[in-house]
């Protein structure tokens, strides 16, 4: 079928998803809460499946932004000895890329504009009603074939359905995300242009370091919630440089308002309610710690389009679409949970290799595509 639909939030998964039905002949209009189109959160690993989804779009990332591609996937101790070393691209061919947020979310913009997809900014959603109406914080009431709520971990449109489970708050790491300049960087070769996480393991603190493009370097410091000195803020750059001393030039300047995280999850009852599906991190939200909310959310949002597209009932749709991804989609959620319990290297451990889950996620193909 052919229909129009209203979409909640336009972060990856609503801008994806919105593009996919503009592409097979539907009218589509995005509500994005925020005032701009400006994606937080610094840097984002792209693998396969999310590489996989734009090109279902029509959209060769590297042709559209700057990305970058290492060669290593690194892993340190404090003394900057080698702990594990894994080759890019991963078994198989599977990619991964990096690059900073805001160029992937402008990216998706400037396409959703040019394939006529409406995107209203300052226009937050409070929730939907199953019979396909998406409600405004402004009072008004949006009939549409479908409403997508597409608002993020803590979507109002999912919670104003009563589809929430239970959202899962994992203790006790604080993380902290931010971009700074790759000229910091003590080189432009070999280690420097890797994806090293650097770990001090008597501190229990982290710093994933990674390069985004030619000038951007993404860090993300994490450490335990308790251990004050490493997360007051501001931040200090003395207690990170001295835990990292051979990364004390790009740690030298912390910023004073970095993008500040805990690793959470969400778990809902189902993907829809009548004429509202839920799409992205408002029905699947993971931690982070295996780079698969977005992949996975793009994947979803692309066979999301495609299921509309191929029934004639949109309930029918989104029943087939949830039966379809949503074992692979709880396989991925349950991968990123469990690796929290081994997040940190034991001592004496080494990590040459690559875990069989998280390839199993970045190899997963998009739904055939039905225009
Ligand atoms: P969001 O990105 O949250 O977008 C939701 C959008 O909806 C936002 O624009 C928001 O402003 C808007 N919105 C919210 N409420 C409303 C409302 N009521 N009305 C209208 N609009 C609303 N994933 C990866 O694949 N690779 C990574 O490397 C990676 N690193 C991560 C690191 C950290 C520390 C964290 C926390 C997450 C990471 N993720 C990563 C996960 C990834 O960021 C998310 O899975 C992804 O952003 C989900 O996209 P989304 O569009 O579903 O939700």
């Amino acid at each position: 079928m052919r229909g129009h639909a209203e979409v909640a939030g336009g972060g990856f998964a609503g801008l994806t998803v919105a593009i996919a039905l503009v592409q097979r002949g539907w009218t589509v209009r995005v509500h994005e809460r925020s005032s701009g189109a400006q994606a937080d959160g610094a840097g984002i690993f792209l693998w396969e499946n999310g590489l996989r989804a734009l090109r279902a779009l029509g959209l060769e990332l590297t042709e559209l932004v700057g990305a970058h591609e290492a060669s290593y996937w690194e892993e340190r101790d404090e003394t900057g000895r080698l702990i594990g070393r894994r080759e890019l691209p991963l078994p198989r061919g599977i990619r991964m890329v990096t690059l900073a947020r805001r160029d992937l979310h402008r990216a998706l913009i400037d396409v959703a504009r040019e394939a006529v997809v409406s995107v209203l900014t300052n226009s937050a959603a409070v929730g939907a009603d199953p019979d396909g109406t998406l409600l405004l914080a402004n009072g008004e009431s949006l009939g549409a074939d479908v409403v997508i709520g597409a608002d993020g971990i803590h979507s109002a449109v999912r919670d104003s359905l009563g589809l929430l489970d239970r959202h899962e708050l994992f203790e006790p790491y604080r993380i902290f995300r931010f971009l700074t300049s790759l000229d910091r960087a003590p080189g432009r070769d070999g280690e420097w242009r890797n994806y090293v996480d650097h770990w001090n393991l008597a501190a229990h603190r982290r710093v994933l370091y990674v390069p985004c493009n030619e000038r951007d370097l993404y860090l993300m410091l994490a450490a335990r919630a308790d251990d004050a000195e490493a997360v007051s803020q501001p931040l200090s750059a003395e207690v990170w440089c001295e835990s990292f001393p051979r990364l004390e030039p790009v740690l030298a300047e912390l910023p004073k308002r970095p993008h500040v995280d805990r690793y959470e999850a969400a778990r809902v009852r189902r993907w829809s309610s009548g004429r509202v599906a839920i799409v992205g991190d408002a029905a699947h939200a993971m931690p982070p710690t295996i780079g698969q909310g977005a992949g996975t959310a793009m994947i979803n949002a692309v066979s999301l389009a495609s299921a509309l597209s191929s029934c004639e009932r949109v309930e029918d749709a989104l029943a087939e679409w949830e039966a379809a991804e949503r074992p692979e989609t709880e396989v991925t959620q349950r991968a990123s949970i469990d690796r929290l319990e081994t997040l940190f290297p034991r001592p004496g451990e080494r990590r040459d290799s690559w875990e069989a889950r998280p390839l199993r996620a970045a190899g997963r193909a998009v739904a055939p595509s039905n225009p």
